[in-house]
């Protein structure tokens, strides 16, 4: 996930199937931009069953695990993305806001838009450890662009 605390450390986000049928997708991503982070990548997809299971393989004992995989792979897609910045991670964390909306703030993403735990929007990585597993589990190297952001100022 890039480097730690630099410029290239990298966070895991996803916007989960509420956001995009919400029609938030814009809106959210525009929170990462504004806040002068970098989009490295994305895609919309519906993950298989697998690819959710993994991806939160620390719940897998939680009792709301299966309901949590049944909707992440309902076939509304979710929007799948990688951002870079300097501390993306913990940063990325404040911007998405507290797991249960009730305790989010009221000026992050969760705090803003949604009122239940099981429909709060949106995934960022916690740690830098699982920001590489994610990262690695849902795209491939050649998927993550490397490229300049910045007012583009020379004639071309
Ligand atoms: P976060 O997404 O903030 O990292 P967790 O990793 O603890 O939170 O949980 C992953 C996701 O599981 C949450 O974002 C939420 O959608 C869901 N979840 C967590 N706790 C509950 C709960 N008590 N009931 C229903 N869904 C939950
Ligand atoms: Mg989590």
């Amino acid at each position: 996930a890039g480097e730690k605390g630099t410029a290239t450390e990298r966070s895991f986000v996803m916007i989960k199937p509420d956001g995009v049928s919400r029609q938030l997708v814009g809106k959210i991503i525009s929170r990462f931009e504004e806040r002068g982070y970098k989009l490295v990548a994305i895609k919309s997809l519906t993950p298989s069953p697998a690819l959710a299971k993994e991806h939160y393989s620390d719940l897998s004992a939680r009792p709301f695990y299966g309901g949590l995989v049944k909707y992440i792979t309902s076939g509304t897609p979710v929007v799948a993305m990688v951002w870079e910045g300097k501390d993306v991670i913990k940063q990325g964390r404040r911007i998405v806001g507290a797991t249960n909306p009730l305790d989010a703030h009221p000026g992050s993403i969760r705090g803003q838009y949604s009122v239940s735990v099981g429909r709060n929007l949106i995934h960022a990585s916690d740690a830098f450890d699982s920001a590489t597993k994610e990262i690695g589990l849902w795209f491939a190297p050649e998927e993550l662009s490397e490229y300049e952001v910045g007012q583009i100022s020379k004639p071309v």
